[in-house]
């Protein structure tokens, strides 16, 4: 239900520690970001910069080589983080040094090698370099899902090639210096097995190259059962309007156990609407965010109150300076229970006097949710742009 467009935006490779902040490469498919021109996704072009950062990535690609299968007693350097979930809804917490040392005992001599020694096995030998059937390329070691057949393509260079990733956070890089050359090499997100490395002479959309080793990669094919391990976790959604989406979707994504923040269009009488014809009042429609998230991690009572919190829900259609019936306030629920929490949670707060003046929020039944254009998603991180939006964590 995901939208391909997020797999398919950002690639971000981090590097080493530079000086206490990490290194880190974006490959960002373009979506007119730093100058170029507007397009739509099927003209995306990769960028490569270099920026640093804090990193939170889940990846810490200084650590000590991986132990010998033979010494369990290799000091573990994981550190304890919280559960990360990555926007195509997958558990991708780094997993601890032992239990990948314990995944890793059962590979084959050569697969050990490849993934957990970072080899290469020799050109045209994969036995997935031709395979042409549609379905997931997992990780060997942790079973994530790293790539998929519809964005392979036939490179010649002898090794199965890829354009994209599966999804931005399943795959990390770092930079390689061995063999005379600078390279960027590919891991697992997860586990931090090698996969191969990536390069920029790749097709469109990306211009990117992701080049694997057979040998990294489990091919599932479509309506193939797969183990848990590759599966993504349950997950619920919500959709929420408050005013211009930019802010909300901000500020949801930040939530923990929000998994992805979408801003979209909702409630209104045709299909497919553009956002001219949304700004422009016409066919009954909201601006509003679809927030899926792991219910094991936070509730839709959680998620309510942040909304009361982001926004004015005693404004009728209006949110600071945008006027109009598309900013009016709405709870958009998918199951009577969330519909239930809805009314319970505006009967509590006027209770309790939260606001001055009533609450005007209106609270229905979702209708089709239609994802807006690409530049509208991530806006307020991608641009900069201030927020009015009250961070309400
Ligand atoms: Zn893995």
């Amino acid at each position: 239900m995901l939208s391909r467009s997020f797999r398919m935006r950002t690639f971000q490779l981090t590097l080493g520690v530079v000086g206490g902040a990490m290194l880190t490469l974006v490959l960002l498919g373009g979506l007119g970001l730093f100058g170029r021109s507007t397009q739509i996704d099927s003209t995306q072009r990769a960028f490569v910069m270099a920026q640093t950062s804090s990193g939170d990535r889940p990846h810490q690609p200084d650590q000590p080589e991986p132990a010998q299968p033979a010494t369990p007693d290799a000091e573990d350097h994981t550190t304890v983080t919280a559960k990360k979930f990555s926007r195509a809804g997958y558990d991708v917490t780094p997993l601890p040094r032992d239990e990948v040392e314990r995944l890793a005992k059962r590979l084959d001599a050569e697969t050990y090698r490849i993934t957990q020694k970072a080899g290469t096995e020799p050109a045209f030998c994969g036995t997935l370099l031709d395979n042409k059937k549609d379905g997931v390329y997992t990780c060997v070691v942790c079973g994530l899902p790293l790539f998929t057949s519809e964005h392979k393509f036939t490179s010649g260079t002898g090794w199965p090639s890829f354009y994209t990733t599966f999804d931005r956070e399943h795959v990390v890089g770092k930079e390689d210096t061995t063999l005379g050359m600078s390279r960027v090499e590919i891991e697992c997100a997860r586990c931090t097995s090698h996969l191969g490395h990536v390069f920029d002479d790749g097709p469109e959309p990306t211009g990117l190259r992701f080049c694997l080793n057979s040998a990294s990669l489990v091919f599932y094919e479509n309506g193939q059962e797969r183990p848990p391990q590759s599966m993504p976790i349950e997950t619920e959604t919500a959709y929420f309007a408050g005013g211009c989406f930019w802010g909300i979707e901000h500020y949801y994504q930040k939530g923990e156990g929000v998994i992805n923040a979408v801003s979209g269009f909702m409630q209104g009488d045709i299909e497919n609407p553009t956002y001219e014809q949304v700004c422009a009042n016409e066919f009954g429609f909201v601006e509003a965010v679809m927030v899926v998230f792991d219910p094991q991690t936070i509730s839709y009572e959680r998620l309510l109150e942040a909304f009361f919190v982001m926004h004015d829900p005693t404004q009728l259609n209006r949110q600071g300076p945008d006027v109009g019936s598309q900013y009016r306030s709405g709870i958009y629920t998918t199951s009577d229970a969330q519909q239930a929490a809805a009314v319970a949670m505006v009967q509590r707060l006027e209770a309790e006097g939260r606001f001055a003046r009533p609450i005007v929020t209106e609270i229905e039944p979702a209708e089709t949710f239609y994802e807006a254009e690409a530049y509208h998603q991530d806006y307020i991180e991608t641009t900069g742009r201030a927020c009015h939006v009250k961070n309400p964590w």
